[in-house]
């Protein structure tokens, strides 16, 4: 397995001011982040560090081995007190998310006594965006796309609630990266508007089976990520294409910074009803 455990050191004390919401204050986590290799993932790992307690524990997950494996090591330099570790695994198989479940299952023997359980299922795609609906014509690209974009995300995210069952002094916490995309369509983006919208209504679903999950849908509104540049590049229709081409081109996309601390922010308030798509914008 490409799987690296670059430091655990339970107890030691830690000195990061918060970068907000409070201090410290998602206590002795375990956390599982996906597509955290680059873009929101990323940026939501780093604000996530500041807010854990020492012998916390982060689990980041990719395809990219030595990105994970660098910004890992940087975040351990930073914050020596937590446990960075990696899998690098393609969710967009069985076999990546088997891998990323065993990486989290080794975690749980030093992470016996986390307080939180936080799962982020952030990793995603926009699928062909330079074909309109009636292009899409091929089962195995649309199977391809919903295996990574949702199959993956149900899975990984029930055999994690498994692995961690209900015990008291656990809050489990499941957030769904999501997207206006989710409920509201938009030309040329098939694939993603029905991966997202099926996201949150599974998420919504698990909310109301297991009431003692906290279940967060939680869309990062335009972010100036890879994955934005292929929309301004690849999208079929001219005038969305136009759209996020003048957000960028004037300065509107939302600061990834400032996002991720919004996410992080409605989880740490626990403000939310359990199961809600809430925007960047929302004010919760
Ligand atoms: P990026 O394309 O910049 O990053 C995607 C991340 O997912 C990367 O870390 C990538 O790493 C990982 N990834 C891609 N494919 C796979 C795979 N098969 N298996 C495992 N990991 C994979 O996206 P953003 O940061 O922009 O988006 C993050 C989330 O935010 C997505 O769910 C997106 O839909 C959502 N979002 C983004 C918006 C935006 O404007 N950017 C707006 C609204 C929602 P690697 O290549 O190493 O595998």
């Amino acid at each position: 397995m490409l799987c690296g455990i670059l430091h655990t050191r339970p107890g030691s004390d830690g000195t990061m001011a918060a970068a907000g919401g409070g201090s410290r204050a998602l206590g002795r986590a375990l956390c599982v982040i996906t597509g955290a290799s680059r873009g929101f993932g990323l940026t939501v790992c780093r604000d996530l560090c500041a807010r854990l307690a020492p012998g916390s524990a982060l689990l980041l997950v990719s395809r990219s081995e030595e990105k994970l494996r660098q910004e890992a090591g940087k975040m351990r330099e930073r914050w020596p007190e937590l446990g960075l570790h990696w899998v690098a695994a393609d969710l967009g198989t069985g076999d990546g998310v088997r891998r990323t479940v065993t990486a989290a299952e080794e975690m749980k023997r030093e992470q016996e006594a986390a307080e939180t359980l936080i799962i982020i299922n952030n990793a995603g795609s926009l699928g062909d965006i330079s074909k309109s609906f009636v292009d899409i014509t091929d089962v195995g690209e649309v199977d391809r796309y919903l295996s990574f974009n949702v199959s993956s995300a149900l899975c990984l995210t029930s055999s994690l609630l498994r692995t961690f069952p209900r015990r008291p002094g656990l809050q489990r916490v499941v957030v769904n990266v999501s997207s206006l995309a989710a409920i509201q369509p938009f030309k040329s983006w098939t694939l993603y508007c029905a991966g997202k919208a099926a996201r949150a209504m599974m998420f919504r679903v698990l909310a109301q089976e297991e009431p003692d999950v906290r279940v967060l849908s939680y869309s990062p509104g335009p972010l100036d990520t890879e994955m934005q540049a292929q929309v301004r590049t690849q999208t079929a229709d001219a005038e969305l294409r136009q759209l996020f081409i003048n957000l960028k081109n004037d300065g509107k996309l939302v600061d990834i910074e400032v996002s991720a601390r919004r996410m992080l922010d409605v989880i740490q308030a626990d403000a939310y009803k359990s199961g809600d798509h809430v925007d960047v914008y929302d004010k919760v």
